[in-house]
Order: structure tokens, then sequence, then C-alpha cells
């Protein structure tokens, strides 16, 4: 018998394994998400929508509360279900929070994965595939499909830094994704020049704390400076600012959001309460009559800017005139979208040890009836736009074939799309409001 020839080139060729993503929680998620395919993609592995078919899932879990941790886990165990895991066939990798939250526990927990990699190992992904596979990328058949870079959503979220600095007492999110550190403005525009080419009209940029951007560099720059830098660089995209907290709507910003229309006069300013007691107890600043003066401040620069914020019910200590206070907020405020929470106790984060936490049930009673006070004061705002011109971008079609898009009052995922009668997906149509119901419009076209 003839020995094995040790030193033969491995010539055969396989195709490339193919991976399959399923993504929990937050846009900032879905941009990890799309950041590990492009990488995997540049290495020469196929993406695969179907995950029943692919050699590898990564569930890239979510793990902000308890309820997302809980449907993280339920997903991950589903995927572990699908006849090419359970088989062995398939590797399942669970990515992200979950791993960067509970660490070494997990893996004890989740047998069912071959890999658990945190927010902080995300950009070894392709190492990571390799290693579990085993596998030579050399000997990967090109597939001319996987070699190019797929069309890019019309509407995409590009991550301006990562981490938080501010400590919330509710909030997990420091101790999940560290410290906070902004991206350089060269990687950033990168990533909106990558976009724009690949057919995307609106970049949504995101952060934990996007106001900050820029203030950690040894030569500090700012948010306004830079959405001001890629609203000149990028003339006909679409860009808008989320999760910009309090402190972070200067007047510099402002300035460049009015100078720049393609810039969406949109302002996402989470209070998360109004009560100064509260909000110290939250490690948070101000009071309804601050942010009553903040949004005085936008409305007079931008009469037409769109306001967001988000407000937390039954935070520890909530006494019932503290919740009062918070709803005569709501009632005076004039926000156009207000999105509500009732508080839920994390584990490892300051407010899970303080004494006095509000029951379950009357969390939730006093969520609901703040949402319902929110829906008094925001549908009628939004019925004012019935008459008005605006520009929306068309994002498809629903199943029965009705067009639909967002204007620049709507942001993906939580404020409602405008329906219209006329269009082309990803391209901009302008259209007269005609009607709305509740968070949505409905528009037809003007020639
Ligand atoms: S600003 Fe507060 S709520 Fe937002 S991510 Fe940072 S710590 Fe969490």
């Amino acid at each position: 018998m003839s020995e094995p020839n040790q030193t033969a080139p491995t010539t055969a060729q396989t195709a490339a394994p193919s991976v399959a993503f399923i993504t929990m929680g937050c846009a900032k998620n879905e941009v990890d998400s799309a950041d590990m395919s492009a990488k995997l993609v540049d290495a020469g592995y196929r993406i695969e929508d179907d995950p029943e078919q692919a050699d590898v899932v990564i569930v890239n879990t979510c793990s902000f509360i308890q309820a997302a941790t809980e449907e993280s886990i339920d997903a991950v165990l589903e995927a572990s279900s699908y006849g090419n895991v359970a088989s062995g066939k398939a590797k399942l990798v669970v990515a992200g929070c979950m791993p960067a939250r509970y660490g070494a526990d997990l893996e004890s927990e989740l047998a069912e994965a071959s890999s658990f990699v945190p927010c902080s190992k995300e950009d070894d992904i392709v190492e990571v595939i390799d290693r579990m596979l085993a596998v030579s990328r050399d000997s990967f058949v090109e597939d001319s499909a996987a070699s190019h870079r797929m069309a890019a959503p019309a509407s995409a979220y590009v991550k301006i830094s990562d981490g938080c600095d501010r400590f919330c007492a509710y909030c997990s999110i420091p101790y999940i994704r560290g410290r906070y550190h902004s991206f350089t403005a060269d990687q950033i525009e990168a990533d909106v020049a990558d976009l724009v080419a690949r057919g995307t009209r609106e970049i949504v940029l995101i952060a934990q704390d996007t106001g900050r951007w820029g203030q950690d560099f040894d030569d500090p720059l700012t948010l306004a400076w830079l959405i001001d830098h890629l609203a000149k660089k990028f003339p006909a995209t679409w860009f808008r600012v989320m999760y910009i907290q309090p402190t972070g709507v200067t007047d510099e910003l402002i300035d460049a959001v009015a100078a720049n229309d393609n810039v969406c006069d949109y302002f996402d300013v989470p209070f998360q309460h109004s009560n100064p007691t509260i909000l110290a107890a939250m490690n948070r600043t101000g009071s309804a009559e601050e942010h009553l003066a903040l949004i005085h401040r936008i409305r007079e620069r931008i009469p037409n800017a769109t306001i967001r914020t988000t407000l937390i019910a039954g935070f520890p200590g909530e006494t019932d005139d503290q919740f009062e206070d918070l709803c005569s907020f709501v009632g005076e405020c004039e926000l156009d979208y207000i999105g509500v929470f009732a508080y839920s106790r994390e584990e490892g984060t300051r407010a899970y040890r303080y004494d006095d936490q509000v029951d379950d049930d009357e969390k939730l009673e006093r969520a609901q009836r703040l949402r319902d006070l929110a829906d008094d004061v925001c549908t009628p705002r939004i019925a004012q736009r019935i008459g008005a011109t605006m520009d929306v971008l068309v994002l498809g079609t629903e199943e029965d074939g009705q067009l639909y898009g967002r204007a620049q009052c709507q942001a993906p995922d939580v404020d409602g799309v405008t329906y219209v009668d006329a269009g082309t997906p990803g391209e901009f149509t302008t259209v007269r409001i005609d009607d709305t119901l509740m968070y949505e419009m409905e528009g037809s076209e003007v020639q």
C-alpha cells in the first residue's frame, strides 16, 4: 500500500458553506448581523435566507431586558429543532447580547449551540466559522452570485458608535456593550457610501447614544458636524438620526438638521420620565420643564419638526403623584410619537437592588394608561398632516399589492407607514396626504 501523498495540493473544490442569520431585538442588532454577513460573504461564504437549508445558523440575540432574553432563548431552541441542526448537519451559533451578558453560564445552559460569539467578538466571525467547520476557504468554489455584494435595502441603518457610559439605573446595555466608543467618520462614510452604491436611499444613523458621537476622539467632533458632512456628501440620500439623549440636542445639531433638506426634520429624544426625583433615581437628569423647553427650542427653529420620545412607567419608587406628573407631561408635551414601556427589573443593574419596586400589575396598568394617553395626544397630531404634501420613500408592497413607504416624519419600525397609490419601490414620490388612521397615513401621488 502506498503512503498518502502528504505534499499533494488539495485541489478538491467544494461549494462554500452557507450561513443563515436569525436576528432578534433592535436595529442595532440588524446592523451587526449585516456586518457579520458582509464579512462572511467577503471571505467566500454564502448567505442563505432559509435557516433550515443552511450549514450554519447564527442566532444574533437580544438580552436588553428579560422578555428579550426569553424570546432569544426561544429562537435558539427553535433553531436547534430544525432538521439540519438537529441532525448535526448544520452548526448553531449564538451571537450578540446574550453571550455578552451571561458568558459561561449560557454555554452550560445551551448545549445545543456549537459556538458562542459575544458582541465584542463579532468582528472575528469569519475565523470562528472557519474554526468551527474546520474548512479551508481556499477550496471554496467561487460562486459568482456570492462574490457580488447583495443589493441593499431602500432604507438601512448605520451604526455610528457602540457601548454607553451613561449607566442609567435600569439599563443593562453598558454591561453588555461596554464603554462608549465612536466609530471614525471615515468608517461611517465608507459604510454609507457602500449602502448608497447598492441602492439605499435613506440612512438611519443609530447608536446607544448618538448625540455623544465624536466626543471621545483626541480631536473631538460632533454629531452636528457628522450629519452636515454626510448630508452634503450624499445629497440624494435621506439621513435620519435616532436615540439622541436630551443633552445631545444642541443648537448646533438643530441648525445642522434645519440647514440640510435631506436630513429628516426628526428628533428621537428618549426622556424616560418627567419627574426630577424619578429621573435622578434613574441616574438621568431633567424635569418636565426642561423637556418642554427642549421641545420648544427644536420647534422654534424647525416648526414642523417631528419629535418622538420613550417613557418608562412603574420605575421603582414611582408614587401615584409622580406617575400623575408623567401623565400631565404627556398631556402638555405636543410630541408626535411616544413609546411606552413598563419598567423591567434587570439583574445586574442598580435599580434591580432598589427595594421599593412597583407591583407588576400596577406597572402594566400604568404603562397601558400612559399608552392610551399618548394615543390621545399623538394621533390628532398625525391627523393634522391631512392635506400636506410630502415626499415618501416607497419601500415595497403589502401582500394585497398595496404600495407603502415612509415620509420624513416616520422612522422605520416604530412610527407606522404611508400607503401610496403610485410609485416604485426604492424611489421617492411626492404625495398629498389624504387620510390617516391612528399612526398610518394614506397619500396620493402629486403630478
Ligand atoms: S443612555 Fe441609558 S438607557 Fe440608553 S443605552 Fe445608555 S445606559 Fe442604557
